[in-house]
């Protein structure tokens, strides 16, 4: 399969997908869990992000400090530009903080250069986009196991019928993207950052291309591979109904964390963001 052709398109997304996965001479980064466990999948120690310069600074994250826990799922909630996908995007290695530091595991990723970097992300962190971004040519099947692919690895298959079974789509491995239905094909990206057991898997905005019934079957997927599975998931969203099936939402305001919430419940939400004015969370 000539499968990194396909992913060098215009498309931001795929592009940034190629980024993720590329195959070079990065050598695999072992999954240090079994020897050292910090209690945290990932953290930020007074994280600081400035956009831009002078008159056009921005400050997106403003000092913050936040443990994101194991074998659980979180959701980031927040109005827009309080900082959530810059906060999720530090935290997943994808952009450079301007000061701070932040862990996956115990690795300080600001320690990182760029190779170790994008072996980093390659190998212990998942993502998923709102768009799904799945290659339009592969089948279900095919999209779900190309990090495997991509990165040259032996499948576990095991590993790989757990993912199919968690998702539920068994019988519709040999359908291409245009033949599954939004929330199907959200599912197969899902199953594709699962694929490589990362340690955290960090989803954007995963249910806003969907419908509310997509919605929950995805939003029931990522539960279950948090309960079944012990994944961590961290994700942005505006909906409170996508935040109460978290374990945890965490709400920013102006680049800072402002409020935490446990069991969150659609309700909860709702009356926090009230109570904190984030009502035009998005
Ligand atoms: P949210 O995800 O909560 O909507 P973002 O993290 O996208 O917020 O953005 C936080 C702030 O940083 C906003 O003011 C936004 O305009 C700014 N910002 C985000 N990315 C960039 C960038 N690449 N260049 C300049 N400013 C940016």
């Amino acid at each position: 399969m000539s499968m990194p052709g396909t992913l060098s398109g215009g498309d931001p997304g795929q592009i940034l997908m190629a980024r993720l996965w590329c195959r070079d001479s990065v050598a695999p980064v072992t999954n240090n869990t079994s020897t050292t466990l910090s209690a945290a999948a990932a953290r930020a120690v007074g994280v600081t992000k400035i956009y831009g310069e002078g008159s056009t600074q921005v400050v997106a994250l403003d000092d913050v400090s936040v443990e994101l826990d194991r074998s659980r799922f979180t959701a980031i909630m927040g109005p827009s530009g309080s900082g959530k996908s810059t906060l999720m995007h530090c935290l997943a290695g994808l952009d450079s903080v301007t000061a701070g530091q932040v862990f996956i595991g115990d690795t300080d990723l600001t320690s990182l250069d760029d190779k170790a970097l994008t072996a980093l992300r390659r190998d212990r962190v998942g993502f998923v986009f709102q768009s799904f971004n799945l290659v339009p040519t592969l089948t279900a099947l095919e999209n779900i196991r190309l990090p495997l692919d991509l990165a040259g690895r032996q499948s576990d298959k095991e590993w790989v019928d757990t993912v199919i079974d968690t998702i539920g789509l068994r019988d519709r491995l040999n359908h291409r993207p245009t033949e599954l239905s939004g929330g199907q094909q959200q599912r197969v990206a899902c199953a594709r950052a699962m694929i490589s057991r990362p340690e955290v898997i960090f989803a954007d905005e995963p249910t806003g291309n969907l419908d509310s019934r997509s919605s929950a079957e995805v939003l029931g997927f990522l539960r279950r591979s948090v309960d079944e599975t012990g994944q961590t998931i961290v994700i942005v969203t505006h909906d409170p109904g996508a935040a109460s099936y978290a374990d945890r939402a965490l709400f920013l305001a102006d680049g800072r964390i402002v409020e935490s919430l446990d069991d969150p419940t659609s309700d909860r939400v709702l009356d926090l963001m009230k109570k904190l004015d984030l009502s035009q969370a998005g």
